[in-house]
């Protein structure tokens, strides 16, 4: 007989914020590390059919997929907890998405007549989802987007709710995070709200079987008591989720709790105890670094890191990889572009510009790259980060005082970034970005020295996610690289054979390197990613030098 598939369903009381997608994710790690075969998903009851188009100030960075899907942050941080799952665009989905198939259906006559309705007929394609994207795995953990209490997360608990029944009870698991604040007033942990969401949940048919308190400090046995009392579980089924100072300890802590021992009990999961011998590792060098290093970052959404947090994840494994701490230091470029934080970007070791869409503060990013280069601090460029250094060659030695990007300038003379070959790549897929992997190969050396990019990879050929629309144009390159750019990674397009510049970098400085592609998205805390570590490690060099 076939092994019954387990889920684990996630909802989140009280407040947004408090930390469900880590929780989820630690899970994961927690059992896959266990030898189970997991997967993750992610359902955002809001309406948009992808985060694609929503802003990142709003709601976080997009998280691309190698099959080109945008998803949400979340899916992000599972793949830096879970080492094996593979996700696909099955792995999220939204409202949106649930309605927009529903609507298609039935417009083509799939429903046969019948009055189409939330339930069963959206609950019904929920759990087809859930179901497809479990397929591979022996456990599904489900993270079910937003608060309970909300409106529009109703379709989605009424599908689990359901899921318990036709699964059986012995395969489904709801666990549920709240809030129990501290109050200094009174001296005391409070319970009421976590009671009053674990009241809304069973209101709705759902009583969890675990609760995860997110608190400063770890709750008392009495207060896991008290709570199991109210919330009609046994006190022992009371987690704490304490308050950390790096999410990556998150997993340890539900560990020492005895977490993953009682999932396993109650799922009834024959496993090993977890290995987390090489995560330990990790944070205990998190914990105690060798050293310290400031790497500067330049963008405009300087106030809401979200944005960027794959970006930030990945810097501090390179860390990781180098045993020091990476401090990053946001350096906003319009305030460049007045004058200011020269001496900010004088104290960094290293400078970063990440990926971006828009004009604002453009100018004061090719700043930041420019002294970068004239001064030989380390630079990595990601995606616009590569684009605007290929401008900034191109102004400031090639002496083309016009070069821009076509995203910036569209009748611009010298646009050395520009929509090419890319449009013809999106009209084969259909979309107005290139998303997603694509393979890049090497040039391991130029002059009889070894790239930057191959010294960091060590090989020819690697793939990498993509999420964007401009490439570097082909009338400029030969100039280009007469002038001493150096293309150390490109891509050949199977059916033209044309090829779009992936990776550029310059020789006579100690590391100045831009890639076309996403890096941070492939960087985990088990495998920092290549070209991370070799930053980290130039901006460490670079340290030593100006001391
Ligand atoms: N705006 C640029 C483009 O569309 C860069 C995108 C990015 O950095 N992700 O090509």
């Amino acid at each position: 007989m076939a092994k019954q598939r387990k889920y684990i369903f996630i909802t989140g009381g009280v407040l947004s914020s408090i930390g469900k997608g880590i929780s989820a994710a630690s899970i994961g790690m927690l059992m896959e590390q266990r030898g189970i075969r997991v997967t993750m998903i992610k359902m955002d009851p809001y309406l948009n059919v992808d985060p694609g188009t929503m802003s990142p100030f709003q709601h976080g960075e997009v998280f691309v997929l190698d099959d080109g899907s945008e998803t949400d942050l979340d899916l992000g941080h599972y793949s830096r907890f879970v080492q094996n799952a593979r996700f696909t665009a099955k792995n999220s989905f939204t409202t949106g998405k649930i309605y927009d198939a529903v609507i298609r259906r039935e417009r083509a006559g799939g429903y046969l007549g019948k009055t189409v309705q939330v339930i069963p007929h959206i609950t019904d394609e929920i759990k087809r989802r859930i179901q497809d994207a479990s397929v591979d795995s022996d456990l599904a953990i489900v993270e079910i987007g937003g608060t309970v209490g909300d409106i529009e997360s109703l379709p989605f608990l009424e599908a689990i709710r359901q899921m318990r029944t036709e699964e059986g009870a012995a395969n489904v698991l709801f666990v549920h995070l709240t809030l129990v604040p501290f109050i200094a007033a009174a001296g005391e942990l409070k319970t009421k709200p976590t009671q009053h969401s674990v009241k809304e949940l069973r209101e709705i048919g759902i009583q969890p079987d675990v609760l995860l308190c997110r608190s400063d400090r770890k709750l008392p046995k009495e207060v896991k008591e008290k709570i199991g009392l109210f919330c009609n579980l046994p006190g022992d089924h009371v987690f704490s989720a304490v308050d950390v100072s790096n999410i990556y300890e998150v997993p340890l802590y539900f560990h020492e709790e005895d977490l993953d021992e009682k999932i396993a009990e109650k799922l009834g999961i024959w496993s090993g105890r977890p290995d987390l011998f090489r995560w330990r590792e990790v944070v205990k060098k998190l914990q105690h670094p060798k050293g310290q290093v400031y790497v500067g970052i330049v963008g405009k959404y300087t106030d809401w890191r979200d944005s960027y947090k794959s970006l930030s994840e990945a810097l501090l494994h390179g860390g990781v990889a180098n045993d020091v701490q990476v401090n990053m230091v946001y350096v906003d470029s319009e305030e460049i572009e007045k004058g200011k934080n020269h001496e900010l970007l004088d104290k960094v070791d290293a400078i970063l510009v990440p990926g971006g869409f828009g004009e604002r503060g453009i100018e004061g990013k090719i700043q930041a790259i420019e002294f970068a280069r004239t001064q030989k601090i380390p630079y990595f460029g990601i995606c616009l980060g590569m684009q605007l250094a290929v401008i900034e060659y191109a102004r400031h030695v090639c002496q083309m005082k016009q070069a821009n990007s076509g995203e910036f300038s569209p009748n611009g003379k010298e646009n050395v970034i520009d929509i090419i070959e890319s449009q013809k790549l999106l009209k084969e897929t259909g979309g107005s970005m290139r998303l997603g992997a694509y393979p890049c190969q090497i040039l391991s050396k130029i002059k009889n020295e070894t790239t930057r990019a191959f010294e960091a990879y060590g090989r020819e050929l690697v793939s990498e996610r993509h999420r964007h629309r401009f490439e570097v144009s082909h009338s400029f390159r030969r100039i280009l690289e007469e002038k001493g750019l150096v293309i150390s990674g490109k891509y050949t397009d199977p059916h033209t054979q044309n090829e779009l510049v992936e990776m550029i970098e310059l020789s006579d400085h100690p590391w100045f390197l831009g890639c076309q592609f996403h890096p941070e998205f492939l960087s985990r805390p088990l495998q920092p990613h290549p070209l991370f570590i070799a930053f980290i490690s130039a901006a460490k060099k670079h340290k030593g030098n100006v001391q």
